[in-house]
């Protein structure tokens, strides 16, 4: 579906992205992953996850939090695969405390990393996409891009941005070929929500099981996990042309979560 394509991922050495990249792949997408760290199996995994697939596929570092990263991180992908038309905005990470005692310093690299990275790299993307007349921009936002939790401000601050941001794009864009939307996922196991278990389990002495039960998935009337690979599918229908005429709007894959 996605042959003669590439795909860039930011932050998608592991969880969520790194399944993306996994998915658009199967779907025949050349594939540039990301990090904001370089390390030599990152260019191993790549190469493998490539060989997988039967695609091209590589690794670029660039760290999200950095404007002219961004921007450069398109212009490298585009170097290195020939172009860059598929975008998937998804490097984020997460700090939970109230308000009062919130550092100033995890406020500004949260709305950096979630919320301005993407705007950065759909600026530098935009234009060969609209030379091209095809292009698909993606980005992750969450359950708190359309709801809130109490000491989550910088995330929810950031996610409801990105849900904006993502119809501004969409009409931007729309009738050039381009489309842009914004996923949201409710909890899904990864190291970014095995972090806040641990957090939860120290700080109200409960145990794993309980935390996740009663803490986490109290929000999720499934009352089961998201998989990455279920938020990989939602990504690759957006990619694919049943999706042509769906953008600026949002895709929730909460267990019911945003229905309450
Ligand atoms: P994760 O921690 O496994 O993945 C986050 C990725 O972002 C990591 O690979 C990390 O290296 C990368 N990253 C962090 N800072 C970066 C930087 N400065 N530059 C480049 N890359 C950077 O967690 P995940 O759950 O896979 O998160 C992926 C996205 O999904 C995030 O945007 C997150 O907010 C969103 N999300 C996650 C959940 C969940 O429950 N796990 C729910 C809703 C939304």
């Amino acid at each position: 579906m996605l042959a003669g394509k590439t795909a860039l991922i930011t932050g998608s050495t592991s969880g969520i992205g790194l399944a993306i990249a996994e998915e658009l792949a199967a779907q025949g997408a050349a594939i540039v992953l990301n990090s904001f760290d370089e390390r030599p199996e990152y260019e191993r995994m790549a190469a493998e996850l490539g060989d997988r697939h039967g695609v091209a596929a590589g690794f670029v570092r660039a760290d999200m939090a950095n404007a002219d990263e961004c921007r450069r991180l398109v212009e490298l992908a585009a170097e290195r695969m020939g172009s860059v038309d598929i975008l998937v905005n998804n490097a984020g990470i997460q700090h939970v405390a109230p308000v009062e005692t919130f550092p100033t310093e995890r406020w500004d690299a949260i709305i950096a990393i979630n919320l301005n990275s993407a705007f950065h790299t759909t600026a530098a993307a935009l234009p060969p996409m609209r030379s091209a007349g095809w292009g698909r921009i993606v980005n992750i936002a969450s359950a708190h891009g359309l709801r809130a939790s109490a000491h989550k401000s910088a995330y929810v601050a950031a996610k409801h941005g990105v849900v904006g941001f993502s119809k501004v794009v969409a009409l931007e864009t729309a009738g050039s070929g381009i489309t842009c939307n914004a996923v949201c996922p409710g909890f899904v196991l990864t190291a970014l929500v095995e972090k806040q278990i641990d957090d939860l389990m120290a700080e109200k002495g409960l145990d794993r099981d309980t935390v996740i039960r009663d803490l986490m998935l109290v929000k999720q009337p499934s009352r089961q996990f998201a998989t990455v690979q279920q938020i990989a599918g939602t990504v690759s229908y957006l990619c694919s042309p049943a999706a042509d005429q769906v953008t600026g709007t949002t895709i929730s894959v909460d267990g019911g979560w945003t229905a309450q």
